[in-house]
């Protein structure tokens, strides 16, 4: 099979070509005339760009599979150009912390998934015996929080427990990726609010700033790979740039939510809003903008994190009780070029910060996140131009509830394949759960 089109995205130009597609392989990326046999014709208002590798999904099955569950996050991200994922080690029980709870989840995703699945274990205190096993079993890497998580199974972790923790990851060579926010500053007086601004106010910079500044230090003394997840505090961006200039290994993403929102506009008791670390202020997220463009924030991930609507408190509005978490598995793509097109980024920005970098970060990078010879023939074929009015009720994971409800964005998923198989085209999902469970190679 050929697909061809007037714009394909490649790692260093957007130019005319077809791809020669072979056992779900792209076995050539040739000129646009060099096509013949079955050919898949690509409008001209439309490019074709890599499948999307979205590396921060929390998926919570088995155990809360009522929050979300392979079959409904998967489809989401089939009709939102995302090919690949990788599944978050908390919120399912058991949570991914032992090398049982990451063969009840696999147990769980197989021949559920519509797309291409990879998993991260956890580091909670006093499992450091079980990161060997988990990551000769396929895990990419390992997630820690610096604060509660939300989930009493999954505890978080203090300077003591990754000084036991981080030598072996050292050892395995393994990424480390932390919720970077430590108690502190943080303020969890038992109140109650549906201002926004309280809101953020007890979740200031300085809780993400020091967790930063901590991890940096760590990295260092023990030569960690880190990563900082979900970055929403600009403050650390000047930080994080330094450490990286100095040889610290650690790199930072951040999501479509700090991308897009800004404090200022949301409105009381709109609790679809609540994340952690929270939206900031709209200077705030330029500055994020401008770490991307300088590179200091490597990529941009959904941190999709859905909960039952009622566990979001609307009827109080409730900032400080209602669950953290935004579901946005299937925006990804038309929030971020709404945003990147408008402050004159490119196409191939956007591939680059949602396919071939985070693609990297988890080593998948030999497969997925480019349009290459040798790759899998994940693809995304999607039109820039085309606006559309985002309606909660017809996307596709488990509970409708999400901020980007009624927002109007520029940039619409057309058909997505996995591995040359259509999965996705123009509103109906097309096939059967046939994702691979993707293992890292030990
Ligand atoms: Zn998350």
């Amino acid at each position: 099979m050929i697909i061809r089109a007037q714009r394909v995205v490649l790692p260093d130009e957007v130019a005319p070509r077809s791809i020669h597609i072979s056992d779900g392989r792209i076995v050539d990326v040739a000129a646009y005339d060099d096509a013949d046999g079955e050919i898949v014709e690509v409008g001209d208002e439309s490019v074709v760009m890599p499948g999307l590798v979205d590396t921060h999904v929390h998926i919570n099955s088995p155990g809360r599979t009522e929050w979300e569950g392979f079959h409904s996050a998967t489809l989401a991200a089939a009709a939102g150009g995302v090919t690949t994922l990788v599944d978050m080690p908390l919120n399912s029980i058991p949570p991914t912390t032992t090398l049982a709870g990451f063969e009840a989840k696999l147990d769980q995703a197989r021949n559920e998934c519509f797309v291409d699945v990879g998993f991260w274990g956890g580091v909670v205190p006093g499992n450091t015996a079980e990161l060997a096993p988990m990551f000769a079993a396929g895990v990419v890497g390992f997630k820690c929080f610096l604060v509660p998580s939300g989930v009493d199974e999954f505890k978080y972790v203090t300077e003591e427990h990754l000084r036991d923790a981080m030598p072996e990851l050292s050892r395995l060579d393994a990424l480390l990726i932390v919720h970077a926010e430590l108690p502190g500053p943080i303020k969890t007086a038992d109140v109650s609010s549906s201002d926004y601004r309280a809101f953020l106010e007890s979740r200031p910079r300085a809780a993400e700033n020091e967790a930063i500044e901590l991890m940096i230090r760590l990295s260092r003394e023990f030569n960690t790979r880190v990563h900082i997840v979900h970055l929403s505090s600009a403050d650390a961006i000047p930080v994080l740039r330094k450490a990286q200039l100095e040889g610290v290994r650690i790199t930072a993403e951040t999501c479509p939510h700090y991308l897009h929102f800004a404090a200022e506009e949301i409105p009381a008791g709109a609790t679809e809003f609540k994340c952690c670390p929270p939206i900031r202020e709209r200077a705030n997220r330029e500055q994020l903008w401008e770490g991307l463009a300088d590179k200091t924030i490597d990529f941009i991930v959904s941190d999709h994190s859905p909960c039952p609507g009622e566990m979001k408190l609307r009827e109080s509005g409730d900032f400080m009780k209602a669950w953290g978490g935004i579901a946005s598995l299937e925006l990804r793509l038309p929030v971020i070029w709404t945003e990147a097109r408008r402050r004159g980024f490119s196409l191939l920005d956007m591939a680059r910060w949602l396919c071939a970098n985070p693609a990297k970060q988890v080593r998948f990078d030999s497969r997925k996140g480019s349009i290459a010879v040798g790759n899998d023939a994940d693809l995304v074929i999607w039109n820039p131009d085309a606006q559309f009015t985002v309606s909660a009720a017809s996307l596709h994971h488990r509970h409708k509830i999400t901020p980007y409800d009624r927002e109007p964005l520029n940039g619409a998923v057309q058909k997505s394949f996995l591995r040359g198989r259509k999965i996705y085209d123009n509103g109906n999902i097309a096939g059967s759960p046939l994702g691979h469970m993707l293992l890292k190679q030990a």
